[in-house]
Parts: C-alpha cells; structure tokens; sequence
C-alpha cells in the first residue's frame, strides 16, 4: 500500500519512514504542505498520514484543499496532545482518523491499516480468491490447508493483487503501490517478486491464481 507522509520534523519522518518501509508499506515523504497538496491531487495513494503542524500551509489547511478537490484518499492526522478543537476542525474537514504526539509506533501502524480496512469498502478482514486466503487481520496466507509464509513485501504485494483481484494491473501500478523507489523502468523487480509469489502460492496447488497477462502485467484471478 503507498502512503504520502506529511511531516516537517526529521526526526519523526525518518523513523516513522523506517518502521513503515519495514511493515512492507510504500512511503513518500514530503516536508511542506505546499508539496502535500499536490503530491496528493496528482498521484494515487492508498492513505495519507498528515501532520497538522507544518511550516507554511498547515496541515488542516492541506486537508481542506485536498477535499476541495475531489479527492476521496483517507487521512490520518497526527496533532499535539490535548488540542479538541484542532481534532474536531480535522474530523469536520474530512479527516477519517486522528491520533495525538507523542504516538508509538504500533498504534501509528494498527489505525493505518484498519483506515486501509475501512476505505476498501467492505469492511473486510481477509481476501479470498478460490482457495487462496489473505487475512489483514493476522497478516496470515492460506493455500487451501496449507500456510504461506511470506515476507512483508511479498505480503504487500500480493494483498494489492487480491484486492484488485480480476484486474490486470500494470507493472508501473504495481511498483507504485508496493514500492516507494525511483525505479528504472527497466529493472525487473516487479516480475522478480511475482514469480517468489507464485513459488510459493501456486507452486504445486490444483489451479494457478496468479496469471500474465502478456504484454501488460499481471492478474490474480481463481481459474475455478
Ligand atoms: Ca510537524
């Protein structure tokens, strides 16, 4: 999942940064509000984490611009402890969850992934595509009886596969959801990561869930 980071402090952005590229998030980090804004108008992310006290633009302010633009991202704003008035204008612009500094970490990454839970829609837990299960809840993979073990990216990646489970996603989608790096386009990581999933996905199962589609990138589609 690609989350935009809107935080002035180095401190906070680098370690936050860390933890998350570690949970298998994708993480843009921008310092002012001025680049939130249009970071967020002009590129798709899956969640926006905003810090209310910014230089310039503040963050309340790049909420409301965001908003007046259309766009739907979910928000998570961080704000000093104590301040209601600021949490209820945060929640009024359209912010979807708030949390106080000082934060831990956990809590920072439990409310990200329940406001990526709750934006997908359904409310769900758990993908299911034929006998392949994905739990966001126990970060868990099935195939069938038998238990997945995959690393954090190989997690990231093929939870963005399942919840766009019968789309054909490019390459370029792929990389720009589950890895935050400057790529070259001609590097072949995305493809690199696809065929360690299938390993251990498809690889010996009835039917494959994960399908080329040649020329244009990859679908998971039960072929039951
Ligand atoms: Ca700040």
């Amino acid at each position: 999942m690609r989350i935009l980071f809107v935080e002035d402090e180095k401190k906070i952005s680098t370690l936050v940064r860390r933890q998350l590229r570690e949970e298998g998030f994708a993480v843009e980090l921008v310092e002012s509000g001025e680049d939130g804004v249009s970071k967020a108008t002009l590129e798709p992310y899956d969640a926006i984490i905003l810090d209310i006290m910014l230089p310039g633009v503040d963050g309340l302010s790049v909420l409301r611009a965001v908003r007046e633009r259309g766009i739907k991202t979910p928000v998570l704003l961080l704000s000093a402890r104590g301040d209601v008035s600021e949490r209820i204008e945060g929640l009024n612009l359209g912010a979807d969850d708030y949390l106080p500094k000082p934060f831990a970490m956990d809590e920072l990454i439990a409310r990200l992934r329940a406001l990526l839970r709750r934006s997908s829609g359904e409310q769900l837990s758990f993908y299911k595509v034929g006998d392949l299960a994905l739990n966001l809840l126990s970060r868990e993979v099935w195939r069938g009886k038998r238990k997945v073990e995959l690393t954090k990216r190989e997690f990231g990646l093929l939870e963005f596969l399942m919840r766009s489970a019968g789309q054909v996603l490019t390459r370029t989608q792929i990389q720009q959801h589950v890895w935050d790096y400057q790529f070259d386009p001609r590097t072949n990581l995305v493809d690199v990561y696809i065929q360690r999933l299938r390993r251990k996905v498809d690889e010996g199962a009835g039917d494959r869930v994960i399908h080329t589609v040649r020329g244009v990138g990859y679908c998971v589609e039960s072929e039951g």
